[in-house]
């Protein structure tokens, strides 16, 4: 794919006419005095694609953020129909992002190592992000009362229709789901995703019990992958993915919305190190290094290595509403 540069900032001129784009103020302070950190390209190919979006710093809290971006009801046109974690259960079969949290954290399913697991038996869950719904069908069979949210209406129906899950389409607040009816949410790689990821913490603290817990896994742009790659790390996927948090960003826009955080820790994905290398490649920067980390045991190895330094480029949070 080429891309074209610029507008970093994209305009009416250069943007597709169904996109409406806004500018923001920092999702997590309110306050609107932020740098420029860096440039990058959306890295699906898209007809028309290639747009480069900026992200930016925001010089009072720290967090980082895409700005200017689509707004929420227009972006959906940068998902592609195929978009990978919509996939079901069915068809991911071959894919390791069929089961992107459990097999790193665990290894093995989690009912056998239920020692390590935040909660002590099946209860009430709600999966924000639910996509294909690979991880409600897990849950549903070890015989957890699941629910599943999803902007996406397509990925949602599917999900009801194939696994006979229930799945609601929308985002938090959502006028089915009421308050104190939950013992987890969890948020798998789709908090990055929203446009107002404060509210919708605090809507999740509302829909759990006292003693709920929340557990949000997301990419952390405080890691040694951003570092090596930069625009073409995996993790960004501009201009889908609309916060970049790190472990203390994070931690302090969980605590800002009532939580107390227990635990943060790293996760491993030696796939992710590879598609990085790989569109660093096409992008023509990172030599060698990205060759190397094209490689499977290479980028397994490196994975490894980057979870032992405490800088992976994804993170788990497990926080708790406090009783
Ligand atoms: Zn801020």
């Amino acid at each position: 794919m080429i891309l074209h540069r610029p507008p970093a900032i994209p305009t009416a001129e250069t943007s597709r006419p169904s996109v409406a784009w806004e500018e923001t103020a920092c999702p997590l302070c309110g306050r609107d005095e932020a740098a420029l950190v860096l440039e990058a390209p959306d890295p699906v190919p898209v007809p028309g694609g290639g747009l480069w979006f900026a992200v930016v710093r925001c010089k009072p809290c720290g967090l980082l953020y895409t700005n200017p971006r689509p707004t929420a009801s227009t972006i959906h046109r940068f998902y592609p129909a195929d978009y990978r974690p919509h996939r079901r259960p069915g068809k991911m079969q071959q894919s390791r992002a069929a089961r992107p949290i459990w097999g790193r954290l665990f290894g093995r399913p989690c009912n056998e190592r239920r020692g390590e697991l935040p909660w002590p038996k099946p209860g009430r869950l709600l999966d924000f992000g639910c996509g294909g719904g690979a991880f409600l069908k897990r849950m549903a069979d070890r015989g957890w009362q699941v629910t599943g949210l999803d902007a996406s209406v397509g990925a949602g129906r599917a999900v009801q229709e194939e696994l006979g899950l229930k799945v609601l389409t929308g985002t938090l607040p959502h006028s089915d789901l009421l308050p104190c009816s939950f013992d987890v949410v969890t948020m798998w790689q789709s908090l990055e995703h929203v446009h107002r990821p404060l509210s919708v913490l605090r809507q999740a603290y509302q829909l759990l019990v006292p003693g709920g817990k929340l557990i949000i896994a997301t990419p952390n742009i405080e890691s040694l992958p951003y570092s090596w790659f930069g625009p073409a790390w995996f993790g960004l996927d501009l201009p889908r993915h609309l916060t970049h948090f790190t472990p203390k960003t994070l931690g302090t826009m969980i605590e800002t919305a009532g939580f107390r955080v227990g635990m943060m820790r790293m996760i491993r994905h030696g796939d992710w190190l590879r598609s990085s290398a790989r569109l660093a490649s096409q992008q023509g920067r990172g030599g060698a290094w990205a060759r190397l980390l094209q490689w499977k045991p290479a980028a397994k190895t490196i994975a490894w290595g980057c979870y032992v330094a405490g800088m992976s480029d994804c993170m788990m949070a497990v926080a708790e509403r406090p009783s």
